[in-house]
């Protein structure tokens, strides 16, 4: 095996300490064995390996460089690394593991993937990846999210998916996983259900996370490559914590490097329904199939939750990353809305790197670390580009940060 698919955790019912499992129907837990059996085959297999493999380097573009940010870290007295996620082909991290799950969906001789999408990056990269391998994909997405995300809707149609829309309810995020999963319960045989972060039941959350962990095995060698050194800090945002865990996968077991993890506190933490931070201010609770922190109502629901990077605003996260906190290994903080935009136009000015929204919140997590005292080398997973977020943030933020309307 690779170092890619070598992992201690989780155990063999998809456990990391008390968190993960699989809390789902039993006809739904049938099917759930077959993919846990299929890629417990392949990952094994030097034929998967290498075709992936291929597709890293020559369609991807990977490895990823590493960037030493120059001008963050004289203006925040550290050494600031990006690990260059946001120049992957899609312009983010998630087709690492979209190739993945399309190339395991046709090893298992699956005809189609499907998925929910909520701003619609997900949609795009499976979207993206289905194409390349040829699989039909459908993907789920609330009615309001359609208009909202006009050009990834476009993009998915373009690429050949089927956007089926969501019209029940506030038809948003949570309508189109019910949605997508009343689609696939009538038919698991022929379909692979593509989830899309380290999230969800055994075995998503490790099998995302050996796609992902590319991400930090690359890292590690290129690092030392430049410097001589492991770093001293690593830092990532965590929606579902996917890039987080690909980059932090690596270096478990180097107890000098300290590892951050930030969660959006958006407009602030003392509300409900204005923050999407799980593992400052949730508890241990089961949903989505999965146990795990979670931010839940009296009732036991979902809260609401909001990030101004619609990518972060999910009401778990990655069992993995709860284990991980109550371990004390990595340490989980909290970036506001407004340092998120902040740090948006500060690396975009400093550097000429235009951040997503998402990747934003490392960046702030980062300078943050920084202007409390600590010292040495930061290399922050810059999880994506931009571009996507560019009219938004005009639109609300660019009288504060001079930029006028033109029109
Ligand atoms: C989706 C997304 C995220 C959040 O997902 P994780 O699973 O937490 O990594 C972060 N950054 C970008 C650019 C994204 O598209």
């Amino acid at each position: 095996m690779t170092k890619q698919f070598e992992h201690p955790l989780p155990n063999s019912e998809g456990y990391f300490g008390e968190y993960g499992g699989s809390f789902i129907p039993p006809e739904l837990q049938a099917v759930m064995d077959d993919i846990n059996q299929a890629y417990q085959d392949i990952r094994q297999d030097p034929s998967f390996v290498a075709e992936l493999t291929r597709l890293y380097q020559h369609y991807v573009g990977r490895p990823s460089p590493i960037f030493h940010a120059q001008h963050l870290s004289e203006k925040y007295g550290c050494d600031i690394y990006l690990k260059r996620e946001d120049l992957n082909h899609t312009g983010a991290h998630k087709i690492n593991h979209c190739l993945g799950e399309v190339l395991l969906a046709k090893k298992m001789g699956k005809t189609k993937v499907i998925a929910e999408t909520g701003a619609g990056q997900h949609g795009v990269a499976l979207a993206t990846a289905a194409a390349l391998l040829g699989l039909e994909c459908d993907i789920h997405m609330g009615e309001v999210d359609i208009a909202k995300e006009h050009p990834n809707v476009v993009r998915m149609r373009i690429l050949g998916a089927n956007v089926i829309a969501a019209t029940h309810g506030r038809k948003t995020l949570k309508e189109a996983v019910d949605s997508a999963f009343e689609a696939y319960l009538a038919d698991p045989h022929t379909q692979l259900y593509a989830i899309g972060s380290v999230v969800g039941p055994h075995p998503f959350p490790m099998m995302v996370r050996d796609f992902q962990s590319i991400i930090g095995i690359e890292a590690r060698e290129q690092f030392q490559a430049m410097t001589g050194q492991l770093p001293d800090n690593l830092v990532a945002c965590v929606g579902g914590g996917s890039n987080a865990m690909g980059l932090f996968s690596a270096f478990l077991e180097d107890d000098s490097v300290a590892m951050h993890g930030c969660e959006p506190a958006g407009r602030g933490l003392e509300q409900v329904g204005e923050h999407a931070a799980t593992l400052s201010k949730g508890v241990p609770g089961t949903m989505h199939g999965f146990h795990s922190y979670m931010l839940k109502d009296e009732q036991g629901e979902p809260q609401e939750v909001y990030s101004v990077a619609s990518g972060l605003d999910y009401p778990s996260v990655g069992p993995q990353h709860a284990y991980l906190k109550d371990l004390g290994r990595v340490k989980y903080g909290v970036v506001s809305d407004e340092e998120a935009i902040a740090a948006f136009f500060e690396l975009s000015r400093l550097e000429g790197i235009i951040p997503a929204i998402e990747s934003a919140h490392a960046v702030a997590h980062a300078i943050n670390l920084a202007k409390q005292g600590t010292r040495g080398s930061i290399l922050i997973n810059l999880s994506g580009r931009g571009d996507k977020d560019i009219d938004f943030v005009v639109e609300n933020y660019g009288k504060q940060y001079g930029i006028a309307s033109l029109l």
